[in-house]
Parts: C-alpha cells; sequence; structure tokens
C-alpha cells in the first residue's frame, strides 16, 4: 500500500524533528543525507530501525522533544537484555487512548459496557492503554490487573462484567475456571478483547465456546504506543489498523524489499504523528499481510491478516515460505488429532522434505488420516509433506514451549 501525500508530509515533519533530536535516527538520517521525501519512492530509501538501535538508546535517547514535553515513560518487557524506554507526550497518551477507544467501537463497546481489565498495570503498556480507552469511551472499568482467578471470578459475577481484556492463555484460564465451577449462568460476558500474541483457532474456539463469548484480537506493541493500533471488526476478517497514525509496510524479511499488497511478509512500521519517540521504519519481525479487498463491514482503515508468527519462525522449504501457524491451522481442522505435533525437514538427494508427525487413537484409520491431512497440508503451502500418525502421548511433551520444528538440514553436515 504506497504511502499518500498527506502520511508523506507527517513523515516529513517527523524526519524534521529526528534530525533536530540528533537521537540514533537522525544520525541515521544524517548519514544518508536525507532531510526531506518528495514523493513515495524517496519513502523507500529511508533505513529501516530495529529492536537493537532502540536498546542502545537506553535510557532517554529516544527521547525526541524536550523533556519537559514528556509526561510518562513506558518499557519493555527486556527479558532478553536491555530494555527499551518509549517517552510520550501529553499528545501521545491521548492519540493512544482515542486509537483504543476506536478499537473498543469497533468491537461494538458502548459506554454501556462494564469492562474488566486483566494486563498487567505499570512500566508495560498494557493496563493503563486498556484503561484510557475504556475511560474515553465512557465505559465502566473494573481495573484488576493479572492473577487472584478467585477475585476475577467474584468481581466478574457481582459487578456482571461485560468485557473482558486479556492475554489469550489467561483467558484459556478463566474460561476453564468458569467451566469447572459451573457458574457460566453467572457470567454477563459478551465479548473479550484478546492481545494478539499468535494463538490457535482451536484455542481460540475454546475460550468463545466456553465463555459464550465474541472475541477480538487487538494488535499493538510498545515501541509503537503499545496494543490498539489496530483490531478485527465483527466480520473477523483480519484487523483494521489506524492509517492517520501509522503507515504501515509488508517487507520482504530476507531481502528488505517490499511485497505486492496480499503477500506475507514482516510488518514495518512509522508512526506519523508520534511526538515523544517517533519511529521510522521499525522492523516488528511480526509475520502477517495486507488484506487489499474493502471489509464489507463498511470500514475504510485498511486490513492486516491475523498476526502467523514472527520471522525467526519462517522456514524457506522448496523455495516456498512456510510458517508453522499455517501448519497447525490445517492440523486444528482435523478434531480425531491432538494439539501435539512435530515438524521435521530434511534434505535428501538433492530434494527438501518436509515430514510432519501428528498424534491419534488406535481406532482411526492411520493410512487414510494421513493421505486426508497430506491433500489438505498441500493445498495450504502448495506441496506434499510425508505424515506420519502415531498414538497420543508419543510425541515429546513440555512444561515450556514445546519444539514443534526441528530443521534437519543445517544440522546434518
Ligand atoms: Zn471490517
Amino acid at each position: 500500500m504506497q504511502i499518500s501525500e498527506k502520511q508523506l508530509a507527517q513523515v516529513n515533519d517527523r524526519i524534521q524533528a529526528l534530525i533536530k533530536a540528533d537521537n540514533f535516527y537522525g544520525k541515521k538520517l544524517k548519514e544518508a543525507c536525507i532531510t526531506e521525501l518528495k514523493t513515495p519512492e524517496d519513502f523507500l530509501k529511508l533505513p529501516f530501525s530495529e529492536k537493537k538501535d532502540l536498546r542502545d538508546a537506553y535510557p532517554l535517547g529516544l527521547m525526541t522533544p524536550p523533556e519537559e514535553d514528556i509526561v510518562r515513560i513506558h518499557s519493555s518487557s527486556g527479558t532478553t537484555g536491555t530494555p527499551v524506554i518509549i517517552p510520550y507526550t501529553r499528545k501521545d497518551v491521548e492519540d493512544w487512548a482515542t486509537m483504543f477507544t476506536r478499537c473498543y467501537e469497533t468491537a461494538g463497546i458502548t459506554n454501556k459496557d462494564r469492562i474488566q481489565i486483566t494486563p498487567g498495570y505499570g512500566l508495560w503498556t498494557a493496563g493503563i492503554g486498556f484503561q484510557a480507552g475504556a475511560e474515553k469511551l465512557g465505559a465502566m472499568v473494573i481495573p484488576m490487573g493479572p492473577g487472584n482467578t478467585d477475585k476475577q471470578i467474584e468481581m466478574m459475577t457481582s459487578l456482571g462484567s461485560t468485557v473482558i481484556c486479556a492475554t489469550s492463555s489467561y483467558a484459556l484460564l478463566l474460561a476453564e475456571e468458569i467451566q469447572k465451577r459451573g457458574i457460566r449462568d453467572k457470567i454477563k460476558l459478551k465479548k473479550g478483547v484478546i492481545g494478539s500474541e499468535r494463538w490457535s483457532k482451536k484455542m481460540r474456539d475454546r475460550i468463545a465456546n466456553e465463555l459464550g463469548i465474541e472475541l477480538y484480537d487487538i494488535y499493538g506493541l510498545t515501541e509503537i504506543y503499545g496494543p490498539g493500533i489496530g483490531i478485527n471488526c465483527q466480520n473477523e476478517t483480519g484487523m483494521h489498523y489506524w492509517d492517520d497514525y501509522i503507515y504501515l509496510e509488508i517487507i520482504d524479511p530476507k531481502t528488505g524489499e517490499p511485497v505486492p499488497d496480499g503477500e506475507q511478509g514482516e510488518i514495518v512500521i512509522t508512526t506519523l504523528v508520534k511526538e515523544g519517540a517517533p519511529l521510522i521504519r521499525y522492523r516488528t519481525h511480526d509475520l502477517s499481510r495486507i488484506i487489499p479487498e474493502k471489509c464489507s463491514c463498511g470500514r475504510t482503515y485498511p486490513r492486516i491478516d491475523v498476526i502467523m508468527g514472527r520471522t525467526d519462525d519462517m522456514m524457506k522449504i522448496k523455495g516456498v515460505n512456510v510458517f508453522p501457524s499455517q501448519i497447525e491451522e490445517v492440523l486444528g481442522t482435523f478434531p480425531e488429532i491432538s494439539s501435539e505435533y512435530q515438524i521435521r525437514i530434511s534434505h535428501l538427494d538433492g530434494k527438501d522434505t518436509m515430514r510432519i508427525y501428528v498424534e491419534t487413537t488406535g481406532d482411526v484409520d492411520f493410512n487414510d488420516l494421513t493421505k486426508r491431512i497430506a491433500e489438505r497440508v498441500k493445498s495450504r503451502i502448495g506441496f506434499t509433506p510425508i505424515v506420519k500418525a502415531v498414538e497420543v502421548g508419543v510425541l515429546p511433551r513440555s512444561m515450556k514451549k514445546t519444539a514443534r520444528v526441528i530443521d534437519e538440514r543445517f544440522s546434518e553436515e
């Protein structure tokens, strides 16, 4: 999706601010001798920014306006090395709330709703973002923060919360707990707004069915305001994003070149009006695609597909880019197999081979099942894998993140 004239003017404005601040991106601009963009082609000459640039700017190197304009900072969790500190001006905080309000409205949530917020507050951008948007909408906020499931359920039943905001894992835990206690008739929930980590359709359906609610995926990252820069509408066909605040590109993660609309690649975001820490062509490492068609809901905000994973998950097999999420999605359509699977990729006789191991019970015809799975995977990714079925419990289990993809092509030499 080509950058519009208005967006280009906004980027030019940010470029001036960054050069003046002389921070990491201001320096990049100087090195590239860029002071102004005249055409959409010029935009593509702008250098990317990376998480590492942001880490190197710790603590306040991203601050672009004078310090008296900064009203708040947020920080990414920093599980891997130095955290990233993002400064916000008053306008940034307000803009973020406006975007978040738009997310709630897109989900059909109104000022008559009671919104229970379970993501964390504090340095993390989640809780406070959900709250500011809900208050701006005029809804009643129940600011729980994470954990304490007993208290969550008590407040949910006595206050009659109609909306739950949560991560997908916590939403599942709550759904299971409500089912276990047999109190679904005491719950008034209608909608769930879920932070858009990648989750399988099996998990999504389970939460939706057990709580009897509609689910909305909200998108965002701390570096770019936080959650709230996009959400799906009732049609559940990807997520609308707010192109008056961000310009979003999809690039080939290997070459850095933009891909045509509709093709998968890495999401790269430019903030158009952010003051505290404007970011230009920031590589998110999230994988998705622009959905080129107009949404039948009538909204003109552009759409991206649900997040398919991270660039580090991508596998190139037989010249085709394959994401584990695509395989997982296909496997999710077979009720006779368990949620566990394993993908092994090897290189034999000059050819890439993909084997998929799935688990099922003994009363299923293994040959017939594996044939049907292979056909359905082929129609999704374009080539036929070798599918092998094993008894339930045979594949390795892990308390943490299970390694589901094993690429033997690089380890055999
Ligand atoms: Zn729509």
